[in-house]
């Protein structure tokens, strides 16, 4: 068994290698709270060692951002400072790769005016637009990765005191990114196989709908004639490889707006916006979501669906084996990076422009119109469970096994 600080060390050269895959001269740009400074240190030097020719770490300091929640000025929050937005484009100009260091704290903000964050949100929404179109685009290679941080780790596992729960939490985390396989590069070098493997047969298939049945679901999703499922690594406007999101489980593409029928059941709970939402069911016409029904959290779960007339409709259908060693594990863990991974999923709202064929060059009316759901949210949620099978149905008729049990069928 290696000790901690090696297993870091281990993490930390798989976010530099496999994460974003720096190349020699590059600059990397690095956000992380204070807290998890050994393991950006870490990053940092793995960057330096793969040729880095810059590190700049952005800190985040929680405990700061509550107290000027608390205490400033109204105007802070409405203008998002330009010497912040110029940093930021630097770097993009400059071809960086971009590292985010995540620990949700759903709690962070309890009891802050609304507005304030409001206020902010449209402002750092409109400072970081560039830096957040270069992302969406692939310019430079970017990954969101997780550290564990008491606030979280106690979210996931209560009742174990905060030291205990940060450990556990940290054991989950290495799982969840292969860290404890033989050469962690080597694992994820075969699992992005495998699932390109997946997205290229899915491609070929060119499906016109998937059929879903399982335990109160029973469920038809049409897929827009020019979909395209996608999964795993990225590549950079320079043709670097790089891998988005560590965990990464799912292969995906977007739904026909209109062409969803039948009804759905959650399979795991859905914690949105600090609160959850449980058993819950949804029926659909035409793609419409036109009744919801739920255990737990119904109220939230309307609030969710009237964000706006897209948030009636879907925006993404994620295929995840019921294997996958997030589903293993069990835990819930608050967080879409973790719990997306963990089972076959849908997410209500937008849709994303790189599931339709040369749609990250097109507008959001031309996407309309090919199919693809506009909404100002979108949030997954989980359908798969190792008694759901899904059928393709293709252009001709033909009927082809896709899931059996919660798995791939072949
Ligand atoms: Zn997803
Ligand atoms: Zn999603």
């Amino acid at each position: 068994m290696s000790s901690f600080h090696e297993q870091l060390e281990r993490y930390a050269d798989l976010i530099v290698k496999v994460g974003v895959n720096v190349q020699g001269g590059q600059q990397v740009f690095v956000s992380g709270a204070v807290e998890m400074a050994p393991l950006v240190r870490l990053v940092a030097a793995k960057a330096y060692a793969a040729g880095a020719s810059n590190v700049h770490v952005d800190w985040i300091d929680e405990a700061l951002s509550r107290l000027k929640y608390e205490h400033a000025a109204d105007e802070v929050f409405t203008v998002y400072p330009e010497w912040e937005t110029a940093k930021r484009n630097a770097f993009v100009d400059a071809g960086a790769s971009f590292i985010s260091i995540v620990s949700p704290n759903p709690d962070l903000l309890k009891g802050i005016d609304p507005q304030r964050i409001g206020n902010f949100q449209k402002a750092s929404g409109a400072g970081l637009a560039n830096f957040r179109r270069a992302v969406q685009a692939n310019k430079m290679s970017w990954t969101v990765v997780a550290a564990a941080m008491p606030d979280w780790a106690v979210k996931v596992f209560p009742g174990e005191t905060p030291d205990e729960a940060v450990r556990k939490l940290w054991d989950a985390i290495f799982a969840a990114v292969r860290l404890n396989e033989g050469n962690p590069a080597e694992a994820w070098a075969a699992h992005n196989a495998a699932l390109h493997k997946k997205v290229d047969w899915l491609n070929g298939k060119r499906f016109r709908k998937l059929h879903y049945r399982a335990p109160g679901t029973d469920l038809t999703v049409e897929l827009p004639e020019k979909h395209l499922w996608v999964g795993a690594s990225s590549v950079d406007s320079k043709g670097v490889s790089f891998m988005a999101n560590m965990p990464t489980e799912e292969v995906f593409t977007a739904p026909l707006r209109g062409g969803v029928n039948g009804y759905v059941s959650s399979t795991k709970p859905l914690s949105y916006g600090g609160n959850l939402i449980d058993g819950f069911k949804l029926t659909f016409e035409e793609g419409r979501i036109v009744a919801a029904e739920a255990q737990a959290g119904l109220d939230i779960l309307q609030r969710l669906l009237d964000t706006d007339e897209g948030a009636r409709y879907l925006g993404e259908v994620a295929l995840v084996p019921h294997r996958s060693p997030i589903s293993q594990s069990n835990l819930l863990f608050y967080n879409t990076l973790f719990d997306e991974n963990a089972s076959n999923h849908l997410a209500i709202g937008s849709g994303y422009a790189f599931n339709i064929e040369g749609g990250k060059d097109m507008s959001r009316e031309a996407l309309a119109e090919l199919g693809l759901n506009n909404s100002a949210t979108h949030v997954d949620f989980m359908i798969g469970s190792a008694e759901m099978d899904i059928d393709g149905i293709a252009g001709n008729g033909e009927t082809v096994p896709v899931f059996r049990k919660g798995n791939w069928a072949e």
